[in-house]
């Protein structure tokens, strides 16, 4: 006989979003389970984000050997890992069931010889990296961002399928870190991008001397380790020592007996109302299994509205308008809110574009990272979206994130005084932009001010 536990929140999948959600609830009072079946922190502290960066920023540095930057990258997870612990999560008050959850009915749950029926569920499972059906992919080896960073063994030349984030973040890690890189991109390379921007980061990497191949869809793996053959689909083939398949990611609902709860899925993720439920009103999904934007960043902000929602009984929508992404290549690619297009199409004649390149920044120039551009889009005094690519633009975009969420006018960012010299000017002088022509080229300032100066 499993034994029975109750409490008011079951948080299934200890990554960025259910972790946020349990140790939310508990200090709010909430009696709270957690489940994880495999490592606390999930995808992000162990395989995606936070090895990433300690990646990119070891391989940055002057004289860093392979060995050196995977050391790097062990010590930085190491120190964020207590953070995430089962040890802290028990220390908060949460009980910690180290198994994999699956319902057994619409309101219960087994794990580690327990029964769980909780008042609400919160499940969190995240995704993994998905490996697409290409002939004979199964039968060589190959990593995904699961395996590559514990890897010690220096590729000599590292092929990529996919040239996303993951992809072309990867790809310059391990050229600066003195490998060969080729990757192949059966469509456009950070195809998800602003096409302007995405080619300033795009040029700075092939400088860097990586091969970065468009249309170029792999439909057959062959060879080894350490003698790999990728075919493409017209029939050119590049070799390579070792594989990284970057190719998107799945959410992870296998395990979970969804059907059990009458919980619905689509496109193989749970599908969720405004609201983060499921098609079950206990159950709420959030974070990558519940098939919007893949983002660590997304599956807390869904974690503070379930804790809302389950806790205090509010209603709550998740919305997607004012969350922000970034690229953390060098240079750096990030954006929030409608891209141009979407912009362009929503808004017409009426939608104006604000541009402020990186080589008429003062840091920028003092700094040598003049290669760079930021955009914003801008309808009736408001930005509705804004993207840029150079030096620092993750941090460039926190502005226009706070502006969106906050839904500031350009006047606000226009009346901030930025210290001089940052980067931080262009995003004032963007917004600035917009009133240039307004005073500099309005009859009517002028004939006042004329008025004005006679009295
Ligand atoms: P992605 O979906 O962003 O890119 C995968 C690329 O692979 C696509 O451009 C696709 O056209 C290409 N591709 C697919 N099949 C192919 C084939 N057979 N041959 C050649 N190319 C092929 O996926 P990703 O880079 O793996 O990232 C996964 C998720 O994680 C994304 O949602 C991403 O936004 C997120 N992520 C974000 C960051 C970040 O923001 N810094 C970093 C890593 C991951």
């Amino acid at each position: 006989m499993s034994k029975l536990l109750t409490p008011d929140i079951c948080v299934v999948g200890g990554g960025s979003g259910g972790l946020s959600v349990a140790a939310g609830a508990v200090q709010m009072g909430a009696s709270v389970v957690l489940v994880e079946g495999h490592k606390m922190g999930g995808d992000c502290l162990n395989y995606g984000c936070v090895p990433s960066k300690a990646l990119l920023s070891a391989a940055a540095r002057p004289g860093m050997g392979f060995a050196a930057a995977k050391d790097h990258v062990a010590k930085v997870i190491a120190s964020i890992a207590p953070h995430d612990s089962v040890e802290r999560f028990q220390g908060l008050g949460v009980q910690v069931i180290e198994d994999y959850a699956a319902f057994t009915g619409p309101r219960e749950m087994q794990a580690g010889g327990y029964t769980i029926r909780a008042r609400r569920f919160v499940l969190a499972t995240g995704s993994s990296p998905f490996v697409p059906p290409i002939k004979g992919l199964e039968n060589v080896p190959h990593h995904t961002n699961e395996t590559l960073f514990k890897d010690r063994t220096q590729p000599r030349h590292l092929l990529i399928i996919g040239a996303g984030p993951i992809g072309m973040e990867m790809a310059q890690a391990h050229r600066r870190l003195g490998s060969k890189v080729t990757v192949l991109e059966g469509l456009k390379a950070l195809g998800r991008d602003d096409r302007e921007l995405a080619a300033i980061v795009l040029g700075a990497l092939k400088d860097e001397g990586i091969d970065i191949i468009e249309d170029a869809k792999v439909a057959e793996v062959s060879g080894k380790a350490g003698a790999i053959t990728l075919r493409l689909e017209d029939g050119r083939s590049f070799q390579g020592d070792q594989l990284l398949v970057a190719v998107g990611r799945r959410a992870n609902i296998d395990r979970l007996n969804l059907a059990a709860a009458g919980i619905d899925t689509a496109s193989g993720a749970i599908v969720v109302n405004t609201g983060l439920r499921s098609t079950n009103r206990r159950v709420f999904a959030i974070g990558d299994v519940a098939g919007g934007l893949q983002f660590t960043h997304v599956a807390n902000y869904h974690a503070g509205l379930v804790i809302r929602a389950a806790l205090f009984g509010l209603p709550v929508r998740a919305s997607t308008a004012h969350i922000p992404k970034a690229t953390y290549t060098s240079p750096e690619l990030a954006s929030v809110g409608l891209s141009e297009d979407e912009a362009r199409e929503k808004y017409g004649d009426k939608l104006e574009i604000l541009r402020a390149p990186y080589a008429e920044n003062d840091r920028a120039r003092a700094t040598g990272q003049t290669a760079g551009l930021l955009k914003v889009f801008a309808y009736k005094g408001r930005p509705v979206g804004a993207a840029v690519a150079g030096a620092q633009a993750g941090e460039l975009i926190n502005v226009w994130a706070l502006a969106m969420s906050a839904k500031l006018k350009l006047s606000a960012v226009a009346g901030m005084v930025s210290p001089y010299p940052t980067l931080g000017e262009l995003n004032k002088r963007a917004a600035g932009a917009y009133f240039t022509p307004r005073l500099f080229e309005s009859k009517w300032v002028k004939r006042i001010v004329r008025l004005v100066q006679r009295f």
